[in-house]
């Protein structure tokens, strides 16, 4: 295996499956049977999940919400989805631990680095919910902060494209995508990777990020093996 701690993150849209909103039970069950096939390598797994299908705090806010009440429902949702997910990987027979940056005490433990660490020792897969804790703050920042501070390898974002592009390959048929990227490059050409304060973490702090798609079953374990199929952004 290519990588000993893996920071893996999900936005909550990809959840949804082909659902137009909340959970499809289906791709939850995907993506169990994805992480798992790498668990059972014993590659340390630990997943922030977004909650964008349920609820954005942006939008609530342009809706006429107040920005921080909005967010911290945001969190809320985050701690939904990463229960689903929690659930299906319990059912496909992997050892999990929810810790929560707000405190939940009847279905999740707290967060506490220390002891997120430690589960992931003993081969537990951890989710961390609730983002940062904080409001104005997005999971991409949750996941880039949580993989630092637990010294993952890598940041995976699963998402439904293959990795980055020069333009957006959903609406230009002419976009190229990228095998390797510098932090600076991304900066240079202006490219949507993670919000920039995910992004600047990850750079300042050395952490390597890949960008791939996590809908294709399989594709979870190549990128664990090191095979090229997404974009790596590093350097
Ligand atoms: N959120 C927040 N602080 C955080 C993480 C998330 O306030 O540290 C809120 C924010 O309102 C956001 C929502 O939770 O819109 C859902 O998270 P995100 O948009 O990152 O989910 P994704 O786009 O990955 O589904």
């Amino acid at each position: 295996m290519n990588y000993k701690r893996i920071l893996l993150k999900l936005s909550g849209e990809s959840l949804m499956g082909n659902k137009p909103f909340g959970i499809d039970p289906e791709r939850v069950n995907q993506y169990a049977k994805d992480i798992k096939e790498v668990a059972d390598k014993g590659v340390e797994v630990a997943i922030v999940i977004g909650g964008g299908n349920i609820h954005r705090g942006l939008d609530a806010e342009k809706g006429g919400m107040d920005r921080v009440q909005a967010d911290y429902m945001g969190m809320l949702a985050t701690v939904i989805n990463s229960m689903a997910l929690q659930d299906a990987l319990e059912k496909a027979g992997i050892k999990t631990r929810l810790l929560s940056a707000i405190k939940m005490e009847q279905i999740c433990e707290p967060f506490i680095r220390r002891r997120a660490v430690r589960h992931l020792e003993k081969g537990r897969v951890v989710i961390f919910g609730a983002g940062t804790g904080n409001p104005y703050f997005t999971t991409d920042t949750a996941a880039s902060l949580r993989a630092i501070e637990i010294e993952a390898d890598v940041v995976l974002k699963g998402t439904r494209v293959d990795g980055i592009y020069t333009a957006d390959p959903e609406k230009d048929p002419n976009a190229v995508k990228f095998e390797k990227i510098t932090f600076n490059e991304v900066y240079k050409k202006n490219l949507n990777v993670m919000d920039m304060t995910a992004f600047t973490l990850c750079q300042e702090n050395k952490l390597p990020i890949i960008v791939f798609d996590m809908n294709k079953p399989g594709n979870f374990m190549k990128i664990a093996l090191g095979e090229p199929i997404g974009t790596l952004v590093e350097g």
